[in-house]
């Protein structure tokens, strides 16, 4: 089976020193990968590197068995940028306009059919936001959009949804239905790797987990993360980080 993502001996500066080290991960299709590591440890710029958003200065990265750099099939990858859901967006789209969007790569320059209308109601109702489907985006919460932004990657028929730290500013209970949401995309079979700063909440949810602190401290499943030094490793020291677990 091709891995989804393959990263090896990655590094990546932005100026003299690397913001990712050395990294090597293999992401395989149907995992749920826990990003996490403090602030300021690479975990976007590594998501950027293996969407090919920045060229790493060394070491090879592949997207579904593709030189990220050849890689062409953009409708196959959902991505939800850090900070996308409390950002109101300023353009006047409904939510079916935009979840519509996700239809684009399917559409070419050809009519929207029904089709494409039946992959967006189902889209919407998958993340259970259809009674919402004419408000505005810049109307919804910020828990609401981010279900937006899924069912726009959903609609596009995306194989792999990339979310930079998209519970940011929901609420506990919002936040506990996005995690069974995404729970139940992974039991379909859709590969999801995720940003989180709640470390207690992801190793609770994701399979896999990846810590970073510029180099990779762990990549495993999430019980061995749990059981491992890496945490205390990366992030200097325990405590701080366990007060925000639950
Ligand atoms: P994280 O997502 O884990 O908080 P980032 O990947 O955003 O970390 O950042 C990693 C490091 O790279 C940080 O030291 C950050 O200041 C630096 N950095 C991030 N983006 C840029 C940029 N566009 N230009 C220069 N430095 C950057
Ligand atoms: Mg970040």
């Amino acid at each position: 089976m091709t891995a989804v993502v393959e990263m090896e001996d990655v590094t990546f500066s932005y100026g003299e020193t690397p913001a990712v080290r050395d990294v090597t991960l293999t992401v395989e299709q149907g995992d749920f990968l826990g990003l996490v590591g403090p602030n300021g440890s690479g975990k976007t710029t590594l998501l950027h590197l293996m969407l090919g958003v920045h060229t790493p200065d060394s070491g090879r990265i592949e997207l579904f068995g593709t030189p990220v750099s050849e890689f062409e099939e953009g409708e196959r990858i959902g991505y939800v940028s850090q900070g996308s859901t409390d950002r109101s967006g300023t353009m006047p789209v409904t939510v079916r306009e935009s979840v519509l969007m996700g239809r684009f790569a399917h559409v070419g320059y050809g009519r929207i059919d029904d089709e494409d209308r039946r992959a967006v109601d189902e889209a919407l109702e998958t993340v259970a936001i259809a009674d919402l489907a004419d408000r505005q985006l810049s109307q919804l919460s910020g828990g609401q959009r981010q279900r937006a932004y899924i069912a726009r990657a959903l609609a596009s028929e995306a194989d792999l949804l990339a979310l930079d730290e998209p519970t940011v500013g929901v609420d506990a209970e919002s936040r506990d239905a996005f995690y069974s949401l995404l729970d139940s995309l992974n039991e379909d079979g859709i590969t999801i790797i995720l940003i989180e700063h709640d470390i207690g909440v992801v190793t609770e949810r994701a399979d896999h987990i990846a810590c970073l602190n510029t180099e990779l401290y762990h990549h495993g499943d999430s019980a061995s993360f749990v059981e491992s030094d890496a945490l205390e490793e990366a992030y200097g020291s325990t405590s701080r980080v366990l007060e925000h677990s639950h």
